[in-house]
């Protein structure tokens, strides 16, 4: 099922063609109306009249988050204030929040966007919603809510947080969708455990999950855990908040809604374009928004884009799964770490639970790693023999995958901290 046929299955050449009307417009209204790629375009020596189609998008200025943040709060926006009916910012994990707003045909467009992927991830008429991402001014409960109506999914707006209070809902109220990041889903199931409630005897069937980067294997666990399809939804602050990208059945990737955000991959040190197939950082262009259409925003996700055809006929072009953000790569003695690689590997691990934390730290300028991650009950009960194999086993398996040597330690169930949004896998003991 599509909630939007054309738009989801267009020729090659038509979304080409859709794409630089697109682009072309866009260009020029910000032109007009945001001096800060106004300025850009004059220094670059550039003019709309030379943006004739979307293969000219490289020739376009970049966007930061720190062109956002000093334009604190509106300075990027391309329509006068009374036009923007709402405002969001982004949760602020890496710093300064950065602000964003839309017009009432943004938010419309926005809800289609999320319906597109509720539709795909199998949502209907009769469908219970229950939207565990927090309202706000995070861009996620509000972007689920709105997509759900927009399909006629009943909806509850739970909001983040108060897990028992989640519990009784989905026990009480026939949930049989759940919306909210992977750690928190994870933790919810978790929890009901721990009260004695078999989350399988429920009426959830699908998870909508994302706001932070999460394996496959992680995903089966959730699946396990919670008896449901977890589907996976991407999307940021500064392009709209969810919506941007979302998985089909065929779970080979995420496509994207190219027709309103277009995605490049460059490398992230020399800017320039990467092919199909590479990795490097993720650049949206928003090419149907009114109030913040920004131009090669640079998301600071890796990932790749795949624009093999997929099973399910949408044409939409895909993504991989995200490997991790640039901001939270660690380098530790020269080598590059994501949370996520840690994760992949120790989720295999049948005596650990999936809660774990990287901790760095300096010892004598060198940057150190350890990983924590939570033994299941009756490990700790275990002799220290298992202990201390299942520590070797992740080791040498992180050195596998890694080459690097990284220090393991086994902590005892329930130590590390649950999360009721995004996950904080990262601990900096490091002096700034
Ligand atoms: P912040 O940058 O403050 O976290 P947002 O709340 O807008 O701002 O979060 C957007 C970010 O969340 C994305 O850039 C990405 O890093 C992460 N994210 C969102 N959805 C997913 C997903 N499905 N998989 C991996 N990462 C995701
Ligand atoms: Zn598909």
């Amino acid at each position: 099922m599509r909630y939007l046929q054309k738009e989801e299955t267009l020729s090659l050449d038509e979304k080409k063609a859709l794409q630089s009307k697109r682009l072309i417009e866009t260009v020029n209204r910000v032109y007009e109306n945001v001096p800060f790629y106004r300025q850009k375009m004059i220094d670059m020596g550039i003019t709309p009249g030379d943006i004739k189609s979307i293969d000219d998008l490289n020739k376009l200025p970049f966007t930061t988050k720190q062109d956002l943040r000093d334009h604190y709060p509106y300075g990027l926006f391309a329509v006068p204030m009374e036009e923007v009916v709402r405002v969001h910012a982004s949760s602020g994990t890496t710093g300064r929040p950065t602000v964003v707003g839309y017009t009432k045909n943004d938010i419309d467009v926005w809800a289609d966007a999320v319906a597109r992927c509720l539709t795909a991830y199998g949502f209907e008429k009769g469908d219970i919603l229950q939207v565990a991402y927090g309202y706000g001014l995070f861009t996620g409960g509000f972007g689920l809510h709105y997509g759900a109506e927009k399909i006629g999914v009943t909806v509850i707006p739970m909001s983040g947080g108060n897990t028992k209070k989640q519990i009784q809902l989905i026990q009480e109220f026939g949930t049989t969708a759940l919306a909210c990041t992977p750690s928190y889903a994870l933790y919810i199931g978790e929890t009901m455990k721990n009260m004695g409630i078999d989350p399988k005897s429920t009426n959830l069937r699908l998870g909508v999950f994302g706001a932070e980067p999460w394996t496959e294997e992680m995903r089966e666990q959730i699946e396990e855990l919670l008896g449901i399809k977890a589907m996976n939804i991407y999307g940021l602050s500064e392009i709209m908040g969810p919506g941007v990208a979302f998985d089909c059945h065929h779970k080979d990737g995420l496509h994207i809604n190219d027709d309103l955000f277009v995605p490049e991959i460059v490398n992230p040190h020399t800017l320039e374009n990467e092919p199909y197939g590479t990795e490097g950082e993720l650049v949206f262009t928003c090419i149907k928004k009114e109030a913040l259409p920004l131009l090669r925003y640079r998301t600071r996700d890796l990932t790749y884009l795949d624009n093999t055809p997929c099973q399910c006929g949408r044409s939409l072009v895909r993504m991989g799964r995200i490997s991790g953000r640039s901001d939270d790569m660690l380098i530790i003695r020269g080598v590059n770490v994501f949370p996520s690689q840690v994760e992949s590997i120790i989720l295999k691990i049948a005596e650990v639970a999936p809660h774990y934390v990287l901790i760095v730290d300096r010892v004598n300028n060198l940057d150190t790693l350890e990983v924590w991650v939570e033994a299941k009950e009756g490990i700790f009960t275990d002799t220290i023999k298992t202990l201390e194999r299942v520590e070797k086993q992740i080791t040498s398996e992180l050195f596998s995958l890694l080459g690097l040597h990284v220090k393991v330690k086994l902590v005892e169930p329930k130590t590390i901290e649950r999360s009721e949004g995004k996950a904080k896998r990262i601990i900096d003991r490091r002096q700034k």
